[in-house]
């Protein structure tokens, strides 16, 4: 019974507080001690939205979610005004979907359902995760087994929706093209509950020039996918240079995009009523980097 209240308690602030749109912006923050701490470490920062990992992201197996922390993490979020649309759980990154090691495969399906399940648990609707590395052998077949297993996740778990992360794409890692993301989208069955996450940091280092041309970047994801199929952002400036394939973020405006393009996007309606996360690596700079994006 509980649960019933709490959900209904987030409804009613959904609908009191979210039935004008904003930008959800906000950092990935820590659920040290415990899980239900994490919306208030959002928002004592000024964030209108935040990301997490739902376990120890290092870890294969970790203890069950405890009802009362769900319990409390969903009050908490109705608490401080948090919409679960503003909340982007990131999956761990030890699964790999389009792994060819069926064992490993195996693994990573248990650790992603599992993951799923306590996103559910928390109120919340989506789960971020990254295609995966195929490998060996051929990369069609790496994108057929990344989206049998968004499909094996997607038909156990009902409630759950995914956002395919896009990458920067070295060595066999899919997803650091419109074409891969497409090709996945279109291997699932699930496509209603199938969505993207646009990483500006991965864009970069992939090649799409977000310093200059972000504009036409996003313009062209949406007319691809449509406007409902980006299902956040994360908004990471980059260490490395434009089509460098590597992955190292930096905060915003400090680093080779600037802070115009970050603004740029926040300047948007498309981008409106989805997790806009920074996954920036100084965290004393978090609040301004809020304020600044809030803007
Ligand atoms: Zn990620
Ligand atoms: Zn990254």
């Amino acid at each position: 019974m509980e649960n019933v209240d709490v959900f209904s308690a987030i409804d009613n602030k959904d609908s009191q507080n979210y039935s004008f749109s904003m930008h959800f912006i906000g950092p990935h923050v820590s659920i040290r001690e415990n899980i239900s701490l994490s919306p208030e470490r959002a928002h004592e920062l000024g964030a209108t939205g935040f990301a997490i990992f739902t376990k120890n992201q290092r870890i294969w197996s970790a203890p069950p979610l405890k009802d009362e922390d769900a319990v409390s993490f969903r009050n908490e979020m109705a608490r401080l005004g948090f919409s679960p649309s503003s909340v982007l759980p990131h999956a761990g990154y030890l699964i790999n979907p389009a792994s060819p090691d069926e064992e490993l495969r195996k693994k990573s399906l248990e650790l992603f359902e599992d993951e799923a399940s306590r996103t559910v648990k928390l109120g919340l609707n989506t789960i971020n995760i990254h295609p995966g590395a195929y490998k060996e052998g051929s990369k069609e077949d790496g994108i057929r087994r990344t989206a049998a297993m968004l499909d094996a996740v997607l038909d156990d778990i009902p409630e759950i929706r995914i956002a395919v992360e896009n990458t920067a794409g070295s060595g066999t890692i899919l997803g650091s093209t419109f074409e891969e993301l497409e090709a996945i989208l279109s291997g699932v069955r699930n496509k209603d509950r199938v969505g993207f996450t646009l990483d500006t940091a991965h864009l970069f280092g992939a090649g799409f020039d977000v310093k200059n041309d972000i504009t036409s970047i996003l313009d062209r994801f949406f007319s691809i996918f449509g406007k409902d199929k980006l299902y956040g952002m994360h908004l990471n400036d980059s260490k490395v240079p434009l089509s460098s394939h590597k992955d190292r973020h930096e905060s915003i405006g400090h680093g080779l995009i600037g802070k115009e393009a970050f603004i740029e996007i926040v300047s948007r309606g498309d981008t409106e009523n989805i997790p806009l996360i920074l996954e920036t690596p100084d965290e004393s700079r978090w609040e301004s980097e809020i304020r600044l994006l809030k803007m």
